[in-house]
């Protein structure tokens, strides 16, 4: 089972804590790089982002949402 490798090898570092971002509800084009095309939050597996920041982040994205600056998921 070699062939399979991992697709999601970037380095598991937390952006906001290494470049001591500000989760601001209001930047949409930060927050839309942690959400799929599909509007929903990306997994911390995916991004690396630390379970504190990751929790900022949703609750960032779930504001956004009610603001309308990012679309709810599809389906919803
Ligand atoms: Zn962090």
């Amino acid at each position: 089972m070699t062939i399979i490798k991992k697709r999601f090898q970037k380095k598991k570092v937390c952006r906001f804590c290494t470049e001591k971002i500000d989760i601001d509800y209001k930047d949409a084009r930060l927050l839309g790089q942690f959400i799929t095309e599909r509007g929903k939050i990306m997994p911390r597996r995916m991004t690396g982002t630390c379970a504190k920041h990751q929790r900022h982040l949703a609750t960032a994205i779930k504001t956004a949402r009610v603001i309308a600056l990012l679309p709810f998921s599809k389906g919803q």
